[in-house]
Parts: structure tokens; C-alpha cells; sequence
């Protein structure tokens, strides 16, 4: 629904944006129509890269490597579970945090760092119009959740992740003044709303492949006590899964280097 709306507004805008720019409404109107499409898959599909630089899966070299990402924690409910499963697993994977729910659970967020996985920055207040907002605000909210990361862990992101994927040319030009990366996914299993553990498996599966970031959720951008339940159990069936199919997991960082 925000989506459709979202791009209901990117398509006036760009029919607003063709007629202002001197062309006659008989001209803008198709042209921003059809402008409207990149514009929109730039924003809202989580791969395209001309809106803002987009890294949504690793490096395609043939090797079976996939990253594990947990986004919207650290919760009480889901983290020092999950932290459980991929030791025992023997899995690195990659957390990328919210500044309120660091606040809230600083001392989670560090058990995620001294088990050796990697922090990404999630933004501090997961505003999901994140692709409307002014340089300024966008800074603020990522210098926010980048000092409440730092204090509690000890570690300062180079990752970002915006709240739901979505990306803006203001967000290119935040990305470039601070040398972070922005990093979405190519495997999800809209783990956040009331799905099975079963479905979750077969969502990720099907999606993966070489390369592949997927996606699941240790917390909720609303819920300070989300019920994960369905995530922690297809969590172990999906690093089994993987890996008798191959699979080898390392985290996003190690997964985009190049050479
Ligand atoms: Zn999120």
C-alpha cells in the first residue's frame, strides 16, 4: 500500500517534473509515465543501482558462497537465539541493527560483535519514507545510529542498509560523504509477517543461489518484542539445507571484496 502510493507520488512528480522542464502536457504526461518506471525500480526494487549505488548480491564467481544478514534487531525475543544457532552452526554472519533497538539492548548488540559477527547500520529510527528525506535528516539518523553502534560495541559500520531497501539520489550522495556501502539482498522470505518455519525454508531456497544475501529478521521495526519463533526454527533447517547443498557462509563484507 505505501508503495503504491509512494509511486503514485514519483509518478506526478515526474509528470510534474517533464511539463515544468517545458515540455506540453500532451508530451510529459506519457513521458512521465514511462520516466516513472526506472524511477520507481531505483527506489523500491531492492537491485537496481541507478537512483543510488546498490550492492544486492555478492560477487558472482562461481564459488557457492552466500551471506546470512539479520536485520531490525537486537531483540531480547530473537538475538541471543539466533547468536546460539550459528555457533553451535559455526556461521558468520552479518547484523545489520537499528540505533533505537541498540539503545535498547546494548548489551546484545555487543554479544553480536564478540561472537564475531559483522554490524551493519540500520538506520536509528527505520522510517520507512527513509527514500523522501532531506540530506540533512538522512545524516543525522545514520551519524545517530553510528554513535549508539559505536558506543555499545566498539565497532563503527561500513555497511549500511536503509529500512526496507529503499534507496533516493539523496542517499547516493549520504553514501559517497561517508565511504559506507549500501548493501540490500537477493534472498527473502518476508520472514515479519505471520509466515511457518516450513515456508521460510522453501522461500530462501528457492531464491538462493552463488552470490546470494539473504535476508530474515532477528527483530521488527515496530515491535520491541516481535515474535520470531517461525524464523528461529527455520534458521538450522536452512544452514543445513545450504550446506549439504554446498553452500559455504561468510559474512557480506567478505562476500563483495574484491580479489
Ligand atoms: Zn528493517
Amino acid at each position: 500500500m505505501h508503495v503504491t502510493f509512494a509511486s503514485l507520488l514519483l509518478t506526478a512528480g515526474s509528470v510534474a517534473g517533464c511539463y515544468f522542464a517545458g515540455a506540453s502536457l500532451w508530451v510529459a504526461l506519457p513521458l512521465g509515465l514511462l520516466l516513472h518506471v526506472p524511477l520507481a525500480a531505483g527506489v523500491f526494487h531492492t537491485a537496481p543501482s541507478w537512483v543510488c549505488p546498490t550492492i544486492a548480491r555478492g560477487l558472482s564467481d562461481g564459488q557457492k558462497r552466500v551471506a546470512l544478514t539479520f536485520d531490525d534487531g537486537p531483540t531480547q525475543e530473537a538475538t541471543p537465539a539466533v547468536l546460539d544457532i550459528l555457533a553451535q552452526r559455526q556461521v558468520r554472519a552479518t547484523f545489520f541493527i537499528m540505533g533505537k533497538a541498540v539503545r535498547r539492548h546494548p548489551r546484545i548488540a555487543r554479544a553480536i560483535a564478540e561472537a564475531g559477527h559483522e554490524l551493519g547500520n540500520h538506520s536509528y529510527l527505520h522510517p520507512r519514507h527513509v527514500y523522501l528525506w532531506s540530506r540533512s535528516t538522512l545524516t543525522r539518523d545514520l551519524s545517530a545510529a553510528q554513535r549508539v553502534i559505536e558506543k555499545a560495541t566498539g565497532v563503527s559500520p561500513r555497511l549500511y542498509r536503509p529500512p526496507l531497501g529503499f534507496r533516493s539520489f539523496v542517499m547516493a550522495g549520504v553514501m559517497k560523504g561517508t565511504g559506507m556501502r549500501l548493501v540490500n539482498f537477493s534472498a527473502r522470505a518476508y520472514d515479519t509477517r505471520p509466515v511457518d518455519a516450513l515456508t521460510i525454508v522453501r522461500r530462501i531456497k528457492k531464491r538462493v543461489g552463488p552470490g546470494a544475501i539473504i535476508l530474515l529478521h532477528d527483530g521488527a521495526d515496530r515491535d520491541p518484542a516481535p515474535d520470531r519463533r517461525a524464523m528461529l526454527e527455520s534458521l538450522p533447517v536452512i544452514i543445513d539445507a545450504l550446506r549439504r547443498d554446498g553452500y559455504e557462509f561468510v559474512a557480506v563484507s567478505e562476500l563483495i571484496k574484491r580479489g
